[in-house]
């Protein structure tokens, strides 16, 4: 096994974070070495970076001793790694056969994207019935925040703020319940939007959060629920489930 000219953990790659939890694991797998933790969250990121920009494609076998040899680093580091990707659902472990990068299931995002149009447009009207001055700045402060993230083509923040709009809608009335329901429908289909939503979609859908705090902030019970309505059938129509990618194979992993 051959080193890398510098230790790899320490190029200096822009990484895609999913979650602060999923970096809490990976750091308690091994904070008696740090060096080997960091090894294994560098494996981590340059998979997750190949996986959501296309270059490992849905249902790609990722072979313990090919990621071992690409990475010039041992198979118990490459098996940590991907039980954290597995933890990410980012691939899936199947006994027996290994390890595959994840097919997210269109039809469960679909049957979301319609239980959420169900919730939301109730959840619409009841914010336009307790509507303050207070709410609809933290609406828009939101939306300048994500207006940011996908101005500096922050995928991971960009997917992570335009779904936070929504939980914050319900969180701001107050309820807690609806909060939690809508964050657990949203994160079912994280992947799916992480890997098929365009730039230019995800600035369509900033521009629909624009509009609809517009309607709430004028008390338009009908524009803002039709707004609502509209826009999350604009997201679900704007994720192309493209099974063509254009690479699948471990050699474009670390680029
Ligand atoms: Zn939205």
């Amino acid at each position: 096994m051959q080193a890398p000219p510098r230790p790899y953990w320490q190029l200096n790659e822009s990484v895609y974070t999913f979650s602060d939890w999923s970096y809490h694991a990976v750091m308690e797998l091994d904070t008696a070495n740090s060096a080997v933790s960091s090894a294994t969250s560098f494996i981590v990121n340059a998979l997750s970076k190949a996986i959501v920009e296309h270059r490992l494609a849905p249902g790609t076998k990722l072979s313990e001793q090919k990621v071992a040899d690409q990475f010039g680093v041992s198979r118990t580091l490459v098996r940590q790694a991907l039980f954290q990707l597995a933890q990410n659902r980012l691939i899936r472990l199947e006994p027996a056969r290994g390890a595959f990068v994840a097919t997210p299931s269109v039809t469960e995002a679909k049957q979301v994207f319609e239980v959420r149009r169900m919730l939301e447009a109730e959840m619409t009207r009841a914010f336009v019935r307790d509507v303050t001055p207070a709410m609809i700045s933290a609406l828009q402060a939101h939306v300048a925040q994500e207006k940011s993230a996908v101005e500096r083509q922050d995928v991971a923040g960009r997917t992570a703020l335009l779904g936070d709009f929504h939980v914050r809608m319900a969180a701001l009335m107050g309820n807690e319940v609806l909060a939690q329901m809508l964050a657990e429908l949203i994160s079912r289909c994280s992947l799916i939007t992480l890997m098929y939503q365009s730039a230019s979609a995800a600035e369509h859908s900033n521009e629909d959060h624009a509009d609809i705090v517009q309607a709430l902030a004028a008390r338009d019970e009908a524009r803002a629920v039709r707004l609502m309505d509209e826009h999350l059938h604009h997201v679900e129509a704007q994720l192309t489930f493209d099974p063509k990618a254009p690479g699948n194979t471990l050699s474009t992993a670390r680029s």
